[in-house]
C-alpha cells in the first residue's frame, strides 16, 4: 500500500518541487495537495494522509493555526506534521513545534534531509497506523 502525503503549500511551484523530490525517493508514495491551511484540515480529516507536509505561511489559516487544528481533532490528531517554511527566524521552529508540528524543514529544500524524515516518520509506529 502506497503511503499518502498531503503536501500543503500556497505555491504551486513548491508543491511541485516537493513531488519531485519524493517521486525519487524509492518510497512508494501517494501525493494531494491543498492550496492553504484551511483545505490542508479539511483534507486532511477526509483522506487522512500518513503525513502531511505544510507551507507555514498561507492564506486563509496559516501553518501554525492548521497544525493547531490537526492536533486538536481526535481523527488528525497522530498524522505526523512536518513544518517546511521559509520563515527561518529566531523562535519560529519552538512555535512550529508548539503549533503541533512534529518536525521542522527550512526552504530551500534539502533533498535528502526531507527524504530522511519523511522515511523515518513513515517507518514509525504512529506512521503505520
Ligand atoms: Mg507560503
Amino acid at each position: 500500500m502506497p503511503h499518502l502525503i498531503l503536501i500543503a503549500d500556497d505555491n504551486a511551484d513548491n508543491i511541485l518541487l516537493i513531488r519531485r523530490i519524493l517521486k525519487r525517493s524509492g518510497l512508494e508514495l501517494e501525493f494531494i495537495d491543498a492550496q492553504s491551511g484551511r483545505e490542508a484540515v479539511r483534507l486532511a480529516a477526509e483522506r487522512l494522509p500518513n503525513l502531511v507536509l505544510l507551507d507555514m505561511k498561507m492564506p486563509d489559516l496559516d501553518g501554525y493555526g492548521a497544525a493547531a487544528e490537526l492536533k486538536a481533532n481526535r481523527l488528525t490528531r497522530n498524522i505526523p506534521v512536518i513544518a517546511v517554511t521559509a520563515q527561518a527566524m529566531m523562535g519560529d521552529r519552538e512555535r512550529a513545534l508548539e503549533a503541533g508540528c512534529d518536525e521542522y524543514l527550512m526552504k530551500p529544500i534539502d533533498p535528502l534531509l526531507l527524504i530522511g524524515t519523511i522515511r523515518k516518520y513513515l517507518s514509525s509506529p504512529e506512521g503505520l497506523g
